[in-house]
């Protein structure tokens, strides 16, 4: 399972695309920089450990080369600074130089690791904050989803390469120049031969290289059509079953399975070619400069020690600049992974009021006047559909207005309003008095509380669920409002009673509990205006009694508008207002509005309630 998952993300970065690297785009990397500016002397500390150890990797081969020469001298070999070195120091130095290497090593994985890992959790934890600050119209146009795997791969790129990708590149540097160099000293000719070999080796790996990504992106793509597949028959596995469509979907899956298995298998084509290719370039480039080294040996040009040397080095060199491909294509991909996490940071968060009423200014409490003045609004999703016009209502402290009429009519756009979701295009809503916006944000929404037509509850246990009303509540305050919502008689009826887990890893409630606990979440709330969306199955006599008296009590002596699609549970609303394209084409008591002889709400009550009670 873990393999999978692990798997699932290694292709998800594979898919990731990538960004030229601009002026701009690598700058835009580099303002994520001061995620690692608080932990900078670690990672400094982290970078010359890391130098220190791939510069002892570069005496490698040297060492090893002057071993061999040694061997042959009885005086020992000739070292740079130190002459004349017997063969036994000279394994010394080589057992003290991977030593400190092996420590040097240590030392900086860990200091990467730790600088990353700190700096990745200050980033996801900002990322989070974003989201969960960024307006609700944000959330309307885009797939809450694919933004949430969005940033997790994102931010898993950039791990990587601050963990990986940029150790690798100092070492690899390091090695290029160092190794060139030493080669060089060691001898000219060699070393021109041996980057004449070169400019062919890095044309190949460059065609090949397309062709492989071009195949291997395909592959993912493909893969990823069929987990698509996978998710959605999961989803809806019910729906699946009842119409036994088993078959049908395995159809579906089996024709996309083909096409990954076609793309992998054109990939494996390239991949096998290339492997054989950079075999023989490899090697024959080895044999090459072997032929030639061994020629120079036998002339006295140079050392079996230089000759040693000369190989390793090369491997270095040629191990560096393979490597040196993939690692650029790492670096593009985290440049635009970080521009997309970037554009996440800079994304606005809710409006900022526009004269937020100082502190002091504020009341403790809202009275519960509600006024919509000529309100007007279309989501700016769809600037084309005006969802409410010109909606005129006022709401008195502790009315009971409720909102009907036939779907898609406005009502849930109303309250999201009263919420302040989304802002009026035109017209005005005012509390007491005020314009909503008048009002900070967070204190407005304090004042508010909604029952919503779909409660759900956050894994936790009951009492946990309760009080996300007002965190922090205490217990006994949770047991007052479960026993006001109906709620302590079923929860003390629990086992573990307040502490029992709902969710995934607990109990399942009924709809009527549910609704119970969000009633009482809400009478913990205390809220001044009441927002209840009633659910639209209906629960059977005795828990929608329950329901019903529960809900009374909440509403006492608080402004309440009720969404209400079965018209029997507001008769004794105060006002009805009747909504239709986004409209209020009536309103008024249950007995004014069932007079009106051609009226909406009675022809609405006549099809619910057939001819008998219409
Ligand atoms: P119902 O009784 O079916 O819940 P409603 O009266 O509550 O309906 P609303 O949910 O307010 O109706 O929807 C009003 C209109 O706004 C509908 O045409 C709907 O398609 C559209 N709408 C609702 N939410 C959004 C959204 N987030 N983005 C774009 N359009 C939306």
């Amino acid at each position: 399972m873990a393999r999978r998952s692990a798997q699932s993300e290694d292709n998800a970065l594979d898919r990731l695309p990538k960004a030229p690297l601009t002026r701009e785009s690598l700058a835009q990397t580099l303002a994520l920089a001061r995620y690692v500016r608080p932990y900078r002397a670690r990672f400094f500390g982290g970078l010359t450990t890391l130098f220190i150890s791939a510069s002892l990797g570069l005496a490698f081969p040297l060492l090893a080369g002057s071993l061999i020469d040694a061997a042959l001298h009885p005086a020992g070999a000739t070292l740079p600074v130190l002459g004349a070195v017997s063969l036994d120091r000279i394994a010394l130095l080589l057992v003290a130089a991977v030593t400190v290497q092996a420590l040097a090593s240590f030392n900086s994985a860990l200091s990467f690791n730790r600088v990353g890992q700190r700096a990745l959790a200050d980033l996801r934890r900002d990322c989070y904050a974003r989201l969960i600050a960024l307006p609700m119209a944000f959330f309307g146009q885009r797939r809450v989803g694919e933004l949430t795997s969005r940033v997790s791969t994102d931010v898993a790129q950039i791990e990587g390469a601050l963990i990986d990708a940029l150790p690798q590149m100092c070492r690899q540097v390091v090695f290029l120049i160092g190794g060139v160099t030493m080669i060089a000293l060691t001898s000219g000719r060699l070393t021109a031969i041996m980057l004449g070999t070169l400019p062919v080796l890095i044309a190949a790996a460059v065609f090949f290289g397309r062709r492989l990504r071009r195949f291997s992106r395909e592959t993912q793509d493909q893969l990823a059509a069929t987990n698509t597949i996978v998710e959605e028959t999961l989803q809806a596995i019910a729906s699946v079953k009842a119409f036994a469509n088993e078959a049908f979907e395995l159809g579906r899956y089996e024709r996309a399975n083909a096409r990954v298995l076609a793309a992998a298998l054109s990939a494996a084509r390239w991949r096998a070619v290339f492997v054989a290719f950079f075999i023989v370039a490899l090697f024959g480039g080895i044999v090459i400069v072997l032929w030639f080294g061994a020629g120079l040996l036998r002339a006295g040009a140079i050392t079996p020690g230089e000759l040693t040397r000369f190989v390793l080095y090369t491997t270095f060199v040629a191990g560096a600049m393979g490597q040196s491909a993939e690692l650029f294509s790492q670096i593009q991909k985290t440049v635009g992974a970080t521009q997309r996490v970037r554009e996440l940071l800079r994304e606005t968060v809710e409006i900022a009021p526009d004269a937020p009423v100082a502190a002091t200014d504020l009341p403790e409490r809202l009275r519960g006047e509600v006024a919509f003045e000529g309100v007007s609004f279309h989501y700016p999703s769809r600037p084309e559909v005006a969802v409410l016009r010109d909606v005129s209502l006022v709401a008195r402290p502790g009315e009971r207005i409720a909102l009907v009429g036939p779907s898609g009519a406005g009502k849930s756009t109303l309250t999201a309003l009263l919420l302040r979701f989304y802002e009026p295009d035109g017209g005005r809503l005012s509390f007491d008095g005020r314009e909503a916006k008048e009002y900070p944000l967070a204190w407005l929404r304090g004042q508010l509380a909604i029952v919503p037509q779909d409660v759900l509850l956050f894994g936790g246990t009951i009492a946990e669920n309760i009080a996300y009303g007002r965190p922090g509540a205490s217990d006994a305050a949770i047991r007052d409002a479960a026993r006001l919502a109906n709620a302590d008689e079923f929860i003390s009826a629990f086992p573990e009673g307040y502490g029992t887990l709902v969710g995934d890893r607990g109990i399942k409630l009924s709809g009527g509990q549910r609704q119970r606990v969000a009633i009482a979440r809400a009478i913990l709330k205390n809220p001044a205006v009441l927002i209840l969306d009633e659910a639209t199955s209906s629960l059977d006599s005795e828990s929608e009694r329950l329901v019903q008296v529960a809900l009374d009590r909440l509403m006492k002596d608080r402004t309440s508008f009720i969404v209400a699609h079965r018209l029997a549970t507001i008769r004794t609303a105060d006002r009805i207002a009747v909504l239709e394209a986004g409209r209020i084409v009536e309103i008024g008591t249950h007995a004014e509005l069932s007079a009106l002889p051609a009226g909406l709400y009675r022809k609405l009550s006549e099809l619910q309630f057939g001819q008998s009670e219409g």
